[in-house]
């Protein structure tokens, strides 16, 4: 793995000046090829800010060649570790190639552990879904995530006027041309880097919303597509940074007669795949005593604000699944009920949920009940 570099000359100020840059960065002059013996790994990991974690990251540069060394960093900047005993461990445990900086340069999810024992720090998430999956596996249950999201300049959504509001909404959904959608550049230029970065993004839309999008990642296990979705969500942050956008997965981003973002969560174990039996078997493990609680509680933050029982959702304090509806907290898809086997869509989730928790807690509560056979 060779990282190419270019030398290059750089007037400013009538001075010449000589700098380097990764091939294929934009820069006025381009001279000397050269070439140089490291890759950039930017390592990242989710915090410890409350009640919407944040993820973080910081670049390491290493040799041609070498391994993803654990690493650390000062916890108690985010909120993770005291100022007098700051350090925090990054054990990289998913990486894929960074479409930004070049396929040598590498993305990196770490775990968060605490350097004392090397245990999971209470902020790390993903141990628990790891367990949770192993213990599970063998009835292959697999996850699509559809995650929605707006887009804001200025601190309005992307498109809106500077004073009031856009046409109500209607057109925007899936909607072409300027007066419909806005911010296309960056979801074309963050679908790519999904694509070039190798994960599974299985399509986007524009939604409800002016300045709403969405992606969905999957189907993949329990643990994959929570690397996945957090891996693109990263891409999308960085992405939108270049534009002066910020990308925010805020659950009710505007209040009133505007559609919230969730995080649609569909779910299917091998079981599901084969029979109708077991679609409604899962359904009913979701609404078992307790369970609606649990979920919306662990479904992320401004669910009272999202799950409203209008648009297209359930009210949060009721649970109801029902084929093709949008109105129900879970829904099986008309296909689903024609095939008689397939997947649910559990549509409660909001768009700043931890995919790691998700995902777990669906895995836990429907192959529980479905291991019972
Ligand atoms: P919607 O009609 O709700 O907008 P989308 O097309 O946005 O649906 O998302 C559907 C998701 O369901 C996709 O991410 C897809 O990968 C996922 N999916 C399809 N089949 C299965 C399955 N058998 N198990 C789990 N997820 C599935
Ligand atoms: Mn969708
Ligand atoms: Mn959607
Ligand atoms: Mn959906």
């Amino acid at each position: 793995m060779r990282h190419r570099f270019t030398r290059c000359s750089h007037w400013g100020n009538g001075t010449e000046t000589t700098v380097w840059k990764p091939v294929g960065a934009r820069l006025r002059v381009v001279c000397i090829e050269r070439t140089q013996v490291v890759y950039q790994a930017e390592y990242m990991w989710i915090d410890g800010t409350e009640p919407v974690a944040l993820l973080r990251s910081k670049t390491k540069i290493l040799p041609d060649g070498a391994d993803l060394p654990i690493w650390g960093f000062d916890g108690s900047s985010t909120n993770q570790a005291p100022g007098d005993n700051s350090d925090c461990v990054l054990k990289p445990v998913f990486d894929c190639p960074d479409p930004l900086r070049g396929p040598d340069d590498r993305l990196v999810m770490c775990e968060v552990l605490i350097p004392e024992d090397m245990s999971p720090h209470p902020t790390n998430t993903r141990t628990a879904c790891v367990e949770t999956y192993e213990r599970y596996r063998d009835q292959e249950p697999i996850f699509g995530i559809e995650q929605e999201y707006t887009l804001f300049k200025n601190g309005r959504p992307l498109g809106w006027p500077a004073n009031g509001f856009p046409a109500p909404q209607g057109p925007y959904y899936c909607g072409i041309g300027a007066d419909e959608v806005a911010g296309r550049e960056i979801v074309e230029a963050h679908t790519k880097a999904c694509i070039d970065a190798g994960l599974a993004i299985s399509g986007t839309n524009a939604e409800v919303m002016l300045g709403q999008w969405e992606f969905q990642i999957g189907p993949l296990d329990t643990v994959s597509v929570a690397d996945q979705v957090w891996m693109a969500r990263y891409l999308l942050y960085r992405i939108s940074e270049d534009y002066g956008v910020n990308a925010s997965v805020t659950a009710k981003p505007i209040l009133g007669d505007w559609n919230g973002a969730g995080a649609h969560t569909n779910f299917s174990t091998r079981a599901m795949r084969e029979s109708y039996d077991a679609i409604i078997k899962a359904c009913e493990a979701l609404g078992q005593p307790g369970k609606p609680e649990e979920h919306i509680a662990n479904y992320g933050t401004g669910y009272e604000e999202r799950l409203t029982g209008l648009h297209e959702t359930a009210h949060w304090s009721e649970f109801r699944y029902g084929v093709s509806d949008r109105g129900a907290s879970v829904r099986i898809p008309w296909q689903v009920a024609k095939e008689g086997k397939g997947y649910i869509e559990d549509r409660r989730p909001s768009a700043n949920m931890d995919p790691y928790t998700v995902t777990r807690l669906i895995t836990e509560t429907c192959c529980s009940a479905l291991a019972e056979d």
